[in-house]
């Protein structure tokens, strides 16, 4: 399997991770006072922080095997798009394909993609270019959104508010979908099957939602967007950019509300961008957090 994918099981689940790219971002995108990252310097580096005062936003896809079904988190960005506004995803050309082949499962094997939000890099894969159009990339598979985010990108109602970088993603990554007949608006509370279910985390967008996996050996929280950064973990104001979230202060709750979660369940969390080991749990002690990076190692 290629460098750059991941794969490991936990309980009677099996993950595997597909890395698509990666953008080279100055930690002062997280707004960070300098005392806040000197006292957490010493675990941040290098992996989370290099010298020159940067880190990586790694742009991935997660892939449960559990159930029996495949699901798929957030296809990344997709080749060939048009995005003028974020140069770092325009006109991709990368292996996302082949390096998903690697994993032995095939686009067509998939059972069930779900989106944690309808941002750009979240979605780019659920559609690729065929003959001048849009066709679903997982041909098979019934692509789960929560109707609070559809609604939140898709209606043009009196009160849309658009993001000027992620126009026109919603006509070109879900509408498609939605004419082929394979979407499903699911409820804010969702079940996909026995050991897996969707559940809100407001904030970053109206709608973005979690996907949590109950291995039978500890759960996972595919936890999408609600950090971006594990120093956010330890301070849950932080923010990545400016107006990085549709609701700064829901984005905020909902970071105080799962690090907790995840620490009281021991939980592995995977995030949407986090750096190598890409993933890992939380510990609580008092009032304080912390991350504790790792991935189960593979069987
Ligand atoms: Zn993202």
């Amino acid at each position: 399997m290629s460098k750059a994918s991941t794969m490991f099981s936990l309980g009677h689940t099996e993950i595997f991770r597909i890395e698509e790219t990666r953008q080279l971002l100055p930690i002062a995108a997280l707004n960070a006072e300098p005392a806040l990252l000197d006292a957490n310097r010493h675990w941040l580096m290098p992996n989370f922080l290099d010298a020159e005062g940067q880190f990586e936003l790694v742009h991935q896809t997660w892939i449960a095997r559990v159930d029996g079904k495949i699901v798929v988190v957030d296809p990344c960005n997709g080749n060939g798009r048009t995005r003028p506004l974020l140069p770092d995803y325009n006109h991709l050309d990368t292996p996302f394909l082949e390096r998903f082949a690697a994993t032995g499962i095939r686009p067509e094997q998939v059972d069930y993609v779900f989106c944690t939000h309808l941002h750009c890099d979240h979605c780019g894969w659920n559609v690729q270019l065929r003959d001048g159009r849009w066709v679903p990339t997982f041909a098979n598979a019934r692509y789960l959104f929560v109707r609070r985010e559809a609604q939140r990108w898709g209606a043009r109602r009196g009160d849309y508010r658009g993001a000027a970088f992620n126009d026109g993603i919603y006509e070109e990554c879900v509408q498609p979908v939605i004419d082929a007949g394979l979407a499903e608006l699911v409820d804010d509370y969702h079940r996909v099957a026995n050991a897996v279910s969707i559940e809100p985390a407001y904030g970053h967008t109206a709608g973005h939602s979690i996907l949590r996996v109950d291995t039978g050996g500890g759960e996972i929280f595919f936890s999408g967007d609600v950090f971006h950064h594990p120093l956010q973990i330890v301070d849950t104001a932080l923010c990545i950019g400016e107006g990085g979230d549709d609701d700064a202060a829901a984005a905020v709750a909902t970071r105080v509300r799962l690090r907790a979660l995840i620490a009281e369940r021991d939980a592995l969390m995977l995030p949407g961008h986090f750096q190598q080991p890409h993933g890992g749990r939380i510990r609580r002690s008092g009032e304080v957090f912390t991350f504790v990076p790792g991935l189960p190692t593979a069987p």
